[in-house]
């Protein structure tokens, strides 16, 4: 059977074909400028102010309150820095160790500039325990914290409610990356107190290359890239009209969709868990408890992630995260959450999404069973374990 499976969702998504039908009739009949004062672009300008609207209300904000970006990496980048410099006073800043790159390296480069970062660790199953922000809050005046509402290697879920009130009481403003979230959760900006959203619409079957940052009208901020003024100058550079087309479009189905597609997902996960953890030496990485289901990060012992993604290579899977895993590091995610490096090596992250099924699900565990059977059987540490020799033993780096 040479089947092509899909399950790296987390990655970026199958474009929808109501976005990509969108998208096309916008490339094809409508190339204006939004900032042109023409016929056509005054046209564009009227449909991409539609879009935001649209936006804002799915969210619960206002519509000036939505800055276009190129991706979610941006939108970070554009909430820390535009909110570090906005002016020359230097700020204290809290996050957490297993947040993504596009997070944790902004923060180390605005640190370069003197402002103050802490971070904190997530516990062993990647949820941020709330008590530790509020003990470092109690001892130090911070003005941000930066919460990843769903983490992409893991899929576990933070307390953002929880988050949201102590900010808001505390005058702490809170930037959430929301780029896994969107689609999966419920998403209300107001009543979680959130300064700052970001997410992207390719991870919601949109488009590559646009994304967003929601920044509440009040915060003042600076831009980072300098031009014609676009998006209340705070993002310079002429409207991707098609790619905003797409994002509108990817959002408006996602959440209106969002009950059917994870009801579907949710029963397509359970099926590949129940079957999955019945494999010997196999153990699943972060919260299964407060987790999207379109998450599975597992290890199976003995066998290296990358050796099995090869052996199964007309099925699409992450070791580690995409981000990384050119560099086969071994993820930091798993190793803050305390998982050992040679079971890290082991792990592979299954990310579903709307148009997987249960048939490839099916599919998916015959594959992975006699796959994982031929690689242990050559695999001198499958020997070890099954003659009750740890590895532990063997290994200096857990
Ligand atoms: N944050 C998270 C949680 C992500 O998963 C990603 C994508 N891997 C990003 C930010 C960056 O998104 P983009 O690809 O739109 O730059």
């Amino acid at each position: 059977m040479n089947k092509k499976i899909y399950f790296d969702n987390a990655s970026t998504t199958k474009i929808d074909k109501r976005v990509l039908k969108k998208m096309f009739y916008y490339l094809n009949n409508n190339y204006g400028n939004y900032s042109s004062n023409n016929y056509i672009g005054l046209k564009i300008k009227k449909k991409i102010d539609k879009i935001k609207i649209k936006i804002s209300k799915l969210l619960n904000c206002k519509k000036k309150e939505i800055i276009f970006t190129s991706g979610a990496t941006e939108a970070n980048n554009l909430a820390i820095k535009g909110f570090a410099f906005s002016n020359e006073k230097k700020k204290n800043f809290l996050t957490f160790n297993i947040e993504h790159k596009s997070v944790l390296n902004t923060y180390k480069k605005i640190e370069s500039f003197g402002h103050k970062v802490f971070y904190l660790k997530a516990e062993k199953n990647g949820i941020y325990n709330v008590k530790k922000i509020k003990n470092k809050i109690k001892n130090i005046k911070i003005d941000m914290i930066s919460i990843l509402w769903v983490n992409n290697e893991i899929g576990v879920i933070q307390n953002v409610k929880k988050i949201g009130k102590i900010c808001k009481n505390n005058k702490i403003l809170l930037h959430i990356d929301g780029t896994q979230a969107l689609g999966k959760i419920n998403i209300d900006l107001l009543k979680n107190n959130i300064d700052f959203f970001t997410a992207s619409a390719h991870k919601i079957h949109g488009p590559q290359g646009i994304g967003f940052l929601y920044k509440k009208k009040k915060i003042k901020m600076c831009s980072e890239i300098q031009g014609g003024g676009q998006e209340m100058n705070l993002r310079s550079g002429t409207l991707a009209t098609h790619q905003i087309i797409g994002l509108g479009k990817a959002i408006e189905i996602s959440i209106r969709e969002i009950k059917k597609n994870n009801k579907k997902i949710k029963k397509i996960s359970k099926f590949l868990v129940k079957n999955l953890i019945k494999i010997e030496d196999t153990k699943i990485n972060g919260s299964l408890k407060n987790r999207i289901p379109h998450n599975i990060n597992i290890s199976f012992g003995s066998v290296e992630g990358e050796s099995l993604m090869l052996k199964m290579n007309n099925i699409s899977l992450s070791s580690g995260s995409a981000c990384n895993s050119s560099s086969l590091e071994p993820s930091y995610v798993l190793k803050n959450i305390g998982v050992p490096i040679y079971r890290i090596h082991n792990s592979i992250r299954i990310s579903l999404g709307k148009y997987n099924s249960i048939k490839e699900a099916k599919y998916f565990i015959n594959k992975i069973k006699k796959s994982l059977k031929e690689l242990r059987k050559i695999s001198p540490l499958w020997d070890m374990y099954k003659n009750g020799i740890s590895i532990k033993k063997f290994s200096n780096e857990i």
